[in-house]
């Protein structure tokens, strides 16, 4: 009898935990991974300790090259062009063409792009950093570069910045919202982090954007000019404005599955095409659609997606949220929700003179989120005390439980824990 074929697009997480998860499953199968940015998997939220120097991109990859021959996984360096669900075929730019039983996309994000004037025009100078080109650009530009300038609060942009003032270029950071990380951080956290960041050298600049780029000989960018008027010289323009999933080409295919946001599936990963499924941050999930850009959501919903496609019955409900992050040295965890919504409250506690600080959400009278800056946290434990909707009290008294450093007493927990409790009453 012939063996099913998996056909994965993308050696992102989501692809190669698929491809491991359906090789446990089904010994026999044929499995293969096509991918176009690199010929192996790597780490993608570590690039900027490449992009630093403190690691080649080969020691980013999490297995031995010799894992997927030993696994029979078959690994393909090529770009998907054409996808073609009737004959259960894909085709590659270098003109080859793939047979599938079933078809996991697994094709990621990629970079949210701006229409500022002049920046379609620009030949050289503008970066992104998500893929692996990216950090082999930025690695090209930022020895030559004097005038950098990062756009976009979020954590890819901060990366980036880190990146430049480690290679000791001057950098410029604009963040259109009125604090720095608007999407996770409150005002009294983004107050301690933008004065760390600032500590740092950097010229961080909030409630502002970039208005229109300036070119100069052969198109390489030479200044730009943000919303308030400024003008201001720059020769390395990062855009790290969010990413969207990386869907754009599949609307052009021989049988494109439908497309919201990202790739539309159920919540057992399957499109509106019965052989073909989605999963990772090109997934948009279930009916309420939900798209997930987090490593360890892609992980889980790889894993999940292989036991649907090898055919359990599987049914992905949304995680509580968790990211840990953190902004030069400074440590950041953040679980449930990261800010109050209607007749929410909010506990904040914060340490004068330290970059230290923990704040708590309640919904409907029960723990529903919390973010801590500067120290370790165990994230576990926080989520279980959100299922069981432990009263605030609760996890104040209980807070150094959850602490992961303790003995580098970062955190001076009977002054939080006092500060917190004055927010009770
Ligand atoms: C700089 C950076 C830092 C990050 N840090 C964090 C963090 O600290 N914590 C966290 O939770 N998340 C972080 N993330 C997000 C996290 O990396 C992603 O959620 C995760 O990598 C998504 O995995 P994926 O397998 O779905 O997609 P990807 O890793 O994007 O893999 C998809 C692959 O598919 C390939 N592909 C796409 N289209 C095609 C095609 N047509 N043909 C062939 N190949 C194709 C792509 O080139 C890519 O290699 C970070 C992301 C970036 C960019």
């Amino acid at each position: 009898m012939a063996q099913q074929k998996f056909l994965i697009i993308g050696n992102g997480v989501t692809g190669v935990t698929a491809a491991m998860t359906i090789r446990a499953r089904a010994p026999q199968a044929e499995i293969t991974i096509i991918s176009g940015e690199s010929p192996y998997f790597f780490s993608r939220t570590a690039m900027m300790y490449a992009l630093m120097g403190h690691m080649e991109l080969p020691q980013l990859e999490p297995y031995e090259r010799s894992v997927w021959k030993q696994k029979k996984i078959h690994l393909v360096h090529d770009w998907v062009t054409d996808i073609d669900a009737t004959r259960g075929l894909v085709s590659t730019s270098s003109s080859r063409s793939f047979a599938f039983d079933r078809l996991l996309l697994a094709t990621g994000s990629c970079p949210r792009q701006p229409d500022w004037p002049g920046l379609a025009e620009a030949r050289s100078g503008v970066v992104n950093f998500v893929s692996k080109q990216d950090l082999e650009k930025c690695e090209q530009l930022i020895p030559s570069a004097r005038n950098a300038t990062v756009v976009g609060g979020g954590l890819i942009g901060v990366e980036l910045v880190e990146c430049l003032v480690h290679h000791k270029v001057p950098v410029r950071f604009l963040v259109r919202e009125p604090h720095f990380f608007h999407a996770a951080l409150g005002k009294g956290e983004a107050a301690i982090v933008e004065a760390h960041l600032r500590h740092h050298g950097i010229d961080l600049r909030t409630n502002e954007t970039v208005a229109r780029v300036g070119l100069g000989q052969n198109a390489q960018v030479a200044e730009i000019e943000t919303s308030t008027g400024q003008n201001h010289p720059c020769d390395l323009l990062g855009v790290t404005i969010g990413v969207e999933p990386a869907v754009s080409w599949l609307r052009t295919v021989s049988t494109p599955p439908k497309i919201g946001r990202g790739i539309r599936v159920d919540d057992s990963f399957q499109t509106s095409i019965p052989s073909i499924y989605a999963a990772g941050d090109c997934a948009e999930i279930g009916s309420s659609g939900f798209v997930e850009q987090l490593w360890y959501s892609a992980k889980r919903q790889g894993e999940l997606v292989a036991r649907s496609m090898t055919g359990d019955k599987v049914s992905y409900a949304r995680p509580v949220f968790f990211n840990s992050s953190k902004f030069f040295d400074l440590e950041f965890t953040t679980v449930g929700l990261p800010h109050p919504g209607a007749g929410d409250r909010e506990y904040f506690s914060s340490i004068p003179g330290r970059p230290v600080s923990v704040r708590l959400i309640e919904h409907n009278g029960a723990f529903a989120g919390i973010s801590l800056l500067g120290s370790r946290w165990r994230h576990e434990l926080f989520e279980r005390w959100i299922a069981e909707a432990q009263p605030v009290s609760f996890v104040i008294e209980n807070l150094e439980k959850a602490q992961f450093d303790v003995e580098f007493g970062r955190v001076p927990m009977g002054e939080v824990r006092a500060q917190l409790k004055r927010c009770l009453t």
